[in-house]
């Protein structure tokens, strides 16, 4: 027994030691691939629930490596916070967003859609994010109600004032501010109060059972009439089925976002999808 001990021992260390090596491996990689800005948004649309019209997109962050592949943001997006690289990539995706909404603004017909950006805690800390915001909406000379950022609930621990602070000049610029993953942290009934966001994101994880479990749907539409009674739309995320979707319309959620309706995709592909010739 004592040796099968030691040979699984051996083995663990070993597993340790791949991942670690992994890890280095991404953490190189990744710094090249911000440094050389090939990070790029892909895009999904997110839809009116009652009308079906297109309300807006969000914009997700791909990284395609020619050895690794492709690598989820859910592994690369908390690598670059750990390796102080996340204020360069938001940044850069930040801009490249700001200039495609742009572009669809000014060459098609849905001429209001807005762009939502995903912003980490890292990045909204780091000084000069507001300003360098309102510069770059300066610069590409888009409308700032057409900007969105989306925040999540980790942001606000420990009643972070400075946060508080961000969001409510953002939204003093115009641009919107959305809870991100709500339901899934920290209670977040305080941080709605503060008045500094227009838009509470569902998380999936509440959609999911929707239409098999009368409980889920009643709290569901119990979240979405609090929201309403506190003035923010309602998003629902990670919608997958017809009948998913019919719940949440007969619960008044005002925005749809999920593979039944659209996935992520490229910007070789939304033009199209737009209808236009082109974003540059
Ligand atoms: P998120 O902000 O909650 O983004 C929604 C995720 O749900 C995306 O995963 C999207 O592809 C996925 N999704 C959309 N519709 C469906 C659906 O119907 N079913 C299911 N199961 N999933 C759906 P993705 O693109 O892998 O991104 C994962 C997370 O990485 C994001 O979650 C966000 O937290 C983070 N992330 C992505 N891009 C950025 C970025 O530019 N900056 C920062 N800070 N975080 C980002
Ligand atoms: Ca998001
Ligand atoms: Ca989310």
């Amino acid at each position: 027994a004592k040796q099968k001990q030691g040979v699984s021992c051996l083995r663990y260390a070993g597993h340790v030691d791949d991942h670690h090596q992994r890890l280095l491996l991404l953490e190189n990689r990744l710094r090249k691939a911000v440094e050389e800005r090939r990070i790029k948004p892909f895009y999904q649309p997110l839809f009116c629930a009652r009308s079906g019209q297109l309300m807006g997109v969000e914009c997700l962050a791909r990284w395609h490596d020619e050895e690794l592949g492709w690598v989820s943001p859910d592994e690369f997006i908390p690598l670059a916070e750990t390796a102080n690289l996340i204020g360069k990539l938001g940044d850069s995706i930040l801009e490249h967003a700001i200039i495609v909404a742009q572009a669809l603004h000014q060459n098609c017909d849905q001429k209001d859609v807005y762009f939502s950006v995903n912003a980490s805690p890292y990045q909204l800390s780091e000084i000069g994010f507001v300003d360098n915001m309102k510069a770059l909406l300066e610069r590409h000379q888009l409308p700032p109600r057409l900007l969105k950022i989306e925040v999540t609930e980790s942001l606000f621990i420990g009643g972070n004032l400075q946060a508080i602070n961000v969001l409510t000049e953002l939204r003093n610029l115009g641009v919107g501010v959305a809870l991100d993953d709500f339901g899934t942290g920290y209670s977040a009934f305080a941080v709605l109060k503060e008045g500094c966001i227009d838009m509470l994101k569902v998380d999936k994880s509440f959609v999911q059972n929707i239409a098999e479990n009368d409980q889920e749907k009643a709290l569901m539409t119990e979240i979405i009439q609090m929201a309403h009674i506190m003035n923010l739309q309602v998003v629902a995320e990670g919608v997958e089925t017809e009948e998913q979707k019919a719940v949440l319309v007969g619960a008044e959620c005002d925005i749809l976002q999920g593979y039944l309706l659209a996935k992520p995709m490229s910007e070789a592909d939304f033009c199209p999808y737009m209808n236009c010739n082109g974003l540059k």
